[in-house]
């Protein structure tokens, strides 16, 4: 069972959390024991697991982001300019899969699934699979 979310980003560098979307796909599923697949198909979004209770993580990511990979760097070559976006979108990766324990994400109690978009705004596309037992 899966389902296509449309998420709306609204800066160049977007952190959206995405947690209860996600959830509501693995509630209507009805799968109670299983893994819950969570894919962006695009090549500068991804999507990571981690604090969603402090905003200030996120806000310190998109800063060491910003010094590891630079938004400009004169070695770059891609013509289209978003190089930065390429590269932080595949380090941290396009997908994560979450397991499902009665029927619910099992998330540690700090944890959060979270789309970011490194050359927004846009629309994206996170596809949300859920597997397993339904019993
Ligand atoms: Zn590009």
């Amino acid at each position: 069972m899966g389902e296509v979310l449309k998420i709306r980003t609204t800066k160049h560098t977007s952190i959206v959390n995405i947690t209860h979307q996600v959830a509501e796909v693995v509630k209507k599923s009805g799968i109670k024991e299983g893994i819950c697949v969570v894919y962006t198909p695009h090549t500068t979004a991804c999507v990571f697991v981690n604090e969603g209770a402090d905003p200030d993580v996120v806000r310190d990511f998109v800063h060491t982001l910003e010094k590891l990979i630079p938004w400009n760097d004169p070695n770059y070559t891609h013509m289209e300019g978003n190089s930065a976006a390429h590269i932080r979108s595949a380090i941290i990766g396009n997908s994560r899969v979450i397991p499902v324990i009665d029927g619910q994400l099992a998330l540690g109690t700090w944890e959060s699934i979270f789309l970011a978009d490194f050359d927004g705004p846009r629309e994206r596309r996170v596809l949300v699979f859920v597997i397993g037992e339904k019993q």
